[in-house]
């Protein structure tokens, strides 16, 4: 189990003190809260909690999402109130929570025509983007610990993997936690061709290592010798499921494959870039037709590189990746890593914070950034001077929020995603009824609709559906449309089927 200890120091940037006595309290608060309960895995439920915030740290979390991230199934699992999340730990940090528990408890049914759906609805539900980053570190933890699951589970959670998290993970290009959702959700969905894969890859890698790091010294001493020093070079292993994805394509033609092993060159700033890619074009032939400027244009998830691949004078073929720092932070955390935006910290997340907690805290301070220069807070039992500085800090616009509001610009423009009460996801225009979303389960259901309740309520049926209500549709034999529903259905389907009944029915 990691200590608060550990999850503080994985983190990228340190803690201040009230970072730190955030986390020490979500974290001293989830260990009470889950206590007794225990994982399929024989561990105690809270190692999933400190696991998931361990994962968060990595990928540069500030404490608010961290904090969250220990509450993230307090709600759920151990049954705390979320008005208590709120008291304890203020209303971000509750709202984060909550948006993680919703996320919960949709359902993926496997049906391909829900897929692109349910991710739209992942990014229409997490509202922050933070949401889905801590619903996603949950995931890489439960994929971590799948063989402990029952069989049945293993392939469904698995799919819905694949489907639905590690795109998403993509999508945000938060590429190291995509791969490692794909490759452990690979061997449970296509146990064969994965053992095909790993074969493969086995074989390669062996031609290939030895080789690798010949040329990767070949390429370091050319570019010191052209002026290009404080270079960082290493390579990387395409993961497995996505070489598998590759090989369909190439028809399982692993000799058309070139990026299996790639060289990578970290450099300080683009201008570098563009100058060693120039020094091994000077080295070595590239092949034509393989060289991509993701800088100049790139990838729609926000990836950049230069990628080329050359011959390497002894009858293989290699690609090379030519990156800043910057870019390599971003390829394997996301764009959001780079914002570097600040969380803001809410005075009323810690403000509830007991000098127990505030004690526990004080011997990771080492951590942080020293106090400036005032005394104490220990000392005193009223607010600490630093709690009140925190009511000064502003905002300020980020640009983590104009990234989630273009993600989600592309979605939902004209949509909204309600669910059955079951889970399912029903994908409607804006705007759309009870009536659109009883006709778009199914005509009989529209033609027999007695009423309606959105969220366990009963609402009146020309209610506008907002994304992720929950609607429930009452039918009665003897229910029927009436010719004052085509003035409330949206969709061109109720109004069709309304018309067809209404017409069927005529009486003269
Ligand atoms: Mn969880």
């Amino acid at each position: 189990m990691a200590t608060l200890e550990e999850i503080l120091k994985l983190m990228k940037n340190p803690p201040d003190e009230k970072g730190a006595a955030l986390i020490a309290k979500s974290y001293h608060f989830a260990e009470e809260a889950h206590k007794g309960q225990k994982r399929f895995s024989g561990d105690s439920y809270f190692l999933h909690l400190t696991e998931t915030a361990k994962i968060l740290a990595i990928l540069g979390k500030g404490p608010i999402t961290i904090a969250a991230g220990l509450l993230h199934d307090s709600i759920e699992d151990a049954g705390v109130a979320s008005e208590t999340i709120e008291k304890e730990f203020g209303k971000e940090i509750k709202f984060l929570v909550e948006g993680v528990t919703k996320l919960g408890k949709l359902r993926y049914r496997g049906a391909e025509r829900y897929v692109e759906s349910l991710r739209k609805l992942f990014v229409a539900m997490s509202q922050d983007l933070r949401v889905l980053i801590i619903k996603l570190a949950d995931r890489l933890h439960n994929m971590r610990t799948l063989q402990y699951v029952r069989k049945e589970k293993q392939k469904r959670i698995a799919l819905e993997t694949l489907e639905i998290y590690a795109p998403l993970a993509y999508r945000l290009g938060i590429r190291k936690l995509n791969r490692e959702l794909e490759d452990l959700a690979f061997p449970f969905v296509h146990p064969e061709d994965y053992k095909k894969v790993e074969e493969i890859l086995k074989k390669k890698h062996r031609e290939t290592i030895s080789h690798l790091e010949k040329l990767r010294k070949t390429i370091v001493k050319g570019l010191t010798k052209s002026g290009v020093t404080n270079i960082h070079t290493d390579y990387r292993v395409k993961g497995l499921y996505s070489l598998y994805k590759k090989l369909e394509r190439k028809n399982w033609d692993i000799d058309g494959i070139y990026d299996i092993l790639a060289v990578r060159v970290i450099v300080p700033t683009i201008e570098d870039c563009y100058r060693v890619l120039g020094t091994i074009h000077s080295i070595w032939r590239p092949l034509p037709g393989r060289i991509k400027d993701y800088i100049a244009f790139p990838k729609p998830n926000g990836y950049r590189s230069l990628h080329t691949t050359i011959f390497t004078g002894d009858g293989s073929i290699m690609e090379i990746q030519i990156r800043s720092e910057d870019m390599h932070r971003e390829a394997e955390y996301g764009v959001v890593s780079h914002f570097g935006y600040k969380e803001k910290l809410d005075i009323d997340s810690i403000k509830n914070a007991t000098m127990a907690w505030v004690k526990q805290f004080l011997p990771l301070l080492s951590f942080g950034e020293k106090l400036n220069g005032s005394a104490s807070p220990i000392s005193t039992g009223d607010v600490p001077a630093w709690l009140r500085e925190l009511a000064k800090i502003e905002s300020g616009k980020n640009q983590h929020e104009d990234f989630i509001k273009e993600i989600k610009a592309d979605f939902f423009k004209t949509r909204v995603f309600v669910f059955t009460p079951k889970g399912d996801v029903v994908d409607l225009p804006t705007d759309s009824t009870p009536i659109d979303f009883a006709y778009a389960i199914h005509s009989d259901i529209g033609d027999h609709m007695a009423g309606a309740k959105v969220g366990g309520k009963l609402v009146s049926l020309d209610t506008v559906l907002k994304n992720g209500d929950i609607v429930e549709i009452r039918v009665k034999e003897n229910a029927k449309p009436s010719s004052k529903w085509l003035d409330i259905a949206k969709t061109t389907m109720a109004k069709k089927h309304i018309k067809t009944y209404l017409e069927n029915h005529k009486r003269f």
